[in-house]
């Protein structure tokens, strides 16, 4: 039995090198679910291995700010000296669907969602250890050094922010990273503030 329509909006944000995709893959491959990953858009060059149209919609800073000025992102944010931001027409597709969708951003643009989408999930994924971050943002191999440095200074400063959020999840192993997501995401599902007005309108037909 479906208790709410709307579906949700899930945020997630993490330091850079935490692991974020690889805990969204593990939550992806999971079943039963009805998660949609919102596709952002990024003037940064793909990485190896990287789709256009899947991981990114990659694309120049002028076609980047016209769509600022068209006030097509639901959020967007400056990181690390590229541009990242959420197309606002597919989230809301996709609520409206009943599909619970992902955002994987950082922490400036989940920030605007919070003042937005006010029903919407905030989920912090943090690492074991402040080494195991540097060590992994290391041997990932796709950035430059002064990047690598550049992103572990900006993961300091999110670190910070993390109280902003409404769950932290520790990214110790990724199954259980992802389980502990979707533990979040059921009980979101069961609140009484989701269910409550159309479970009473149900009981009424
Ligand atoms: P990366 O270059 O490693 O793929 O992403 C850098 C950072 O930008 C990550 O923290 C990632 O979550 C974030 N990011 C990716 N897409 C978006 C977006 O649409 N908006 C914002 N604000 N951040 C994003």
């Amino acid at each position: 039995m479906k208790l709410n329509q709307r579906g949700l909006l899930i945020v997630i944000s993490g330091p850079s090198g935490v692991g974020k995709g690889t805990v969204r893959k593990a939550l992806f491959d999971m079943k039963n679910h009805n998660l949609v990953y919102s596709v952002s858009m990024t003037t940064r060059s793909p990485r190896e291995n990287e789709v256009d149209g899947r991981d990114y919609y990659f694309v120049t800073r002028d076609e980047f700010e016209k769509n600022i000025q068209e006030d097509k992102f639901l959020e967007w944010a400056e990181f690390v000296g590229q541009y990242y931001g959420t197309p606002k027409d597919k989230v809301e597709e996709f609520l409206e669907q009943g599909k619970e969708v992902v955002l994987e951003i950082e922490v400036e643009g989940a920030l605007q969602v919070r003042e937005k989408m006010k029903d919407a999930v905030f989920i912090f994924i943090v690492p074991p250890s402040k080494k195991a971050l540097y060590d992994r943002l290391k041997s990932r191999g796709t950035e430059a050094p002064e990047i690598i440095e550049q992103r572990f200074k900006k993961a300091e400063n999110e670190f910070n922010l993390a109280y902003k959020y409404d769950y932290i999840v520790v990214n110790d192993d990724v199954n259980n990273a992802a389980d502990r997501i979707m533990a979040i995401i059921r009980a979101e599902h069961a609140r009484v503030e989701r269910t409550f007005h159309n479970y009473m309108k149900m009981l009424e037909e």
